[in-house]
């Protein structure tokens, strides 16, 4: 289990990404209003980690697609009822700064009222899917109340990006996440939902070796690599990243949220010296595909 606050790393950062990569995808930023970000910025210093890059979304956006990244997908997620629209507006809006180059997704929180027409509306301003976040917003993936939201994003095809994950099991929320997440509980959300999509962030941290064969199981789920492969968590369960399913993983850093250099991650899998075919699928093919991405 993760005990933070955890330390951070004064590790070096590169000014590019490694020159001979193919095109990269990051499918895990996270853009908000600057208030927000602050307020995040605040809980993350005191309950899980020093956040680093503290930008405002404009810089964040700028700060990676300057260092060579291809594409963007940013992530937002409401933490309480009535603010997911606005939020939402302000997606759509730093999207249309960025055309071609930014893909946003839309929040809503799970049970709140008009859950329906948020996310319609959302969609209807070019939004590419949904982010949730179970230790953020306490939802039962399970429960009735998601259903609107499966039912809906399985209709008009839309993504989910859902950290439903059990780890890092933070202080600061308010929901156990060993009482709300587990592989089991989205084993039933798949398996109800052929149809949906489904990415669970941080290659499903720390039940790595039941979702790796998950996605072996099932082809409409995958997982992002956020934060995962730079040995900064405790690793209770070992696995390698060449024997995951090639089609189903996808690179992710968590930007700008991040205790360490912005490129740890690239780094680690430049080093790991993976077939280029591997590196082509896991770095940017895999996230065009799921996010239905433009794909130059
Ligand atoms: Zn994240």
């Amino acid at each position: 289990m993760v005990k933070p606050p955890l330390p951070a790393l004064n590790d070096i950062e590169g000014s590019k990404v490694p020159g001979s990569f193919p095109l990269i995808v990051d499918a895990h930023v996270h853009v908000f209003p600057e208030p927000i970000f602050k307020s995040i910025w605040k809980w993350f210093d005191k309950y899980g980690w020093p956040i680093r890059y503290k930008f405002r979304t404009a810089t964040v956006l700028d700060f990676l697609l300057s260092r060579g990244v291809g594409h963007i997908v940013a992530l937002a997620y409401a933490h309480k009822p009535g603010i997911a629209s606005e939020l939402n507006r302000y997606m759509a809006n730093k999207c249309e700064q960025f055309p071609q180059k930014v893909t946003g997704l839309a929040t809503v929180f799970p049970g709140e009222e008009k859950s329906e027409q948020i996310l319609r509306a959302a969609f209807d301003a070019g939004l590419g899917g949904v982010k949730l976040h179970a230790h953020v917003q306490c939802f039962d993936m399970n429960s009735e109340e998601m259903d609107i939201i499966y039912d809906l994003c399985s209709s008009q095809q839309k993504p989910i990006v859902m950290h439903v994950g059990r780890e890092p099991k933070i202080d600061g929320y308010s929901c156990d996440p060993y009482l709300i997440c587990g592989v089991k509980k989205l084993e039933t959300v798949i398996k109800n939902y052929p149809g949906l999509k489904i990415c669970v962030p941080h290659f499903g941290m720390n039940e790595y070796l039941s979702y790796k064969r998950l996605i072996e199981k099932y082809d409409n789920l995958w997982l992002d690599s956020a934060m995962v492969l730079t040995d900064y968590f405790p690793n209770n369960e070992s696995f390698q990243l060449n024997e995951m399913r090639m089609d189903r993983i996808m690179y992710g850093s968590d930007f700008p949220n991040l205790p360490f250099a912005w490129d740890r991650e690239l780094k680690w899998i430049h080093k790991t010296r993976l077939p280029d075919k591997f590196l082509e699928r896991f770095l940017g093919k895999n996230a065009i595909d799921f996010f239905s991405l433009p794909k130059s």
